[in-house]
């Protein structure tokens, strides 16, 4: 599943392409994968996904993108576990056209033509979501995100931790918690920050969550840097898949040796989800 850097990742290849872009048509070809609103017809299916708008923003919060027109009117896409989106030039052809369930044809305000952007779902676990502006998706469906994980402020993160005892790797995967953070940088932050993925997350002194703040932003903008992991059905908008599965210290690694002390890594479920720790680094 994507997370946050392969995402972030994906909003910064496809800027380029499509901010300034004008939507001359969309086609839809699943209607079931626009999730909101639930009473767009035919004839107005084409407005609620921009069509005759200027891009002027790609946005994200956590795991999701939004694409905003001058307008104001924007669509929020979720990827989910398989989804893609994908820009081709003009004359370029998708590397795989089944399972391409919406198609924006992008041109230039002179009416030239920019290409397509696709979206591409096997498995639909994503979606699209269709708001009058930018206001309404804050409202609706961003405001109960908890902060970026690529700028979470210490402050905010103690906060949120203080308010649950579940183990600090269970709260790191709620979203409301932290957006953006999945099984793999979860592990890779714990690690960075020396804490033991079981312990109380209410336990967690100030100190410790300003030290976790900071690596899993750290973390987060080194695997951005590297393009984000190489995952299963994850390729960027120009068909690039990741690098930053070679950096890995603690995920994917149980049963191999510890990078910083040499002990063997322990792997242990938390939250039904594999979770790999050093138990002399992470006390
Ligand atoms: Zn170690």
């Amino acid at each position: 599943m994507p997370e946050l850097p392969e995402i972030e990742h994906l909003r910064r290849t496809l800027a380029p392409h499509l901010v300034g872009a004008v939507v001359r048509t969309v086609t839809l070809h699943r209607r079931d994968i626009l999730r909101h609103p639930h009473d767009v017809t035919t004839r107005s299916v084409g407005r609620r996904l921009l069509r005759d708008g200027r891009i002027t923003t790609l946005a994200r919060r956590g795991k999701q993108l939004a694409i905003i027109t001058d307008d104001d009117r924007t669509v929020c896409i979720h990827l989910g576990m398989s989804g893609q989106l994908c820009y081709q030039s003009p004359g370029q052809r998708l590397p795989r056209t089944d399972h391409v369930h919406a198609t924006w044809h992008l041109e230039s305000p002179s009416g030239r033509a920019l290409g397509r952007l696709a979206f591409r779902d096997p498995r639909r676990f994503g979606g699209l979501w269709a708001f009058d502006s930018r206001a309404e998706l804050h409202a609706l469906r961003w405001a109960r995100l908890g902060p970026d994980g690529l700028d979470v402020p210490a402050r905010d993160l103690q906060a949120a931790l203080a308010r649950t005892t579940r183990a600090v790797k269970a709260a790191l995967l709620d979203q409301a918690v932290v957006a953006g953070v999945g099984n793999i940088y979860a592990d890779e932050a714990l690690f960075r920050a020396r804490l033991n993925p079981t312990r109380s997350a209410d336990a967690i002194t100030a100190r410790e969550a300003t030290r976790l703040a900071t690596a899993i932003r750290y973390i987060l903008a080194n695997a951005i840097e590297a393009g984000g992991s190489t995952l299963r059905d994850y390729v960027d908008a120009n068909g690039d898949a990741g690098s930053f599965a070679d950096r890995h210290l603690a995920y994917g690694r149980a049963g191999q040796p510890c990078r910083r002390c040499r002990e063997t890594l322990t792997g242990i479920r938390i939250a039904q989800r594999a979770t790999v720790f050093c138990t002399r680094c992470q006390p």
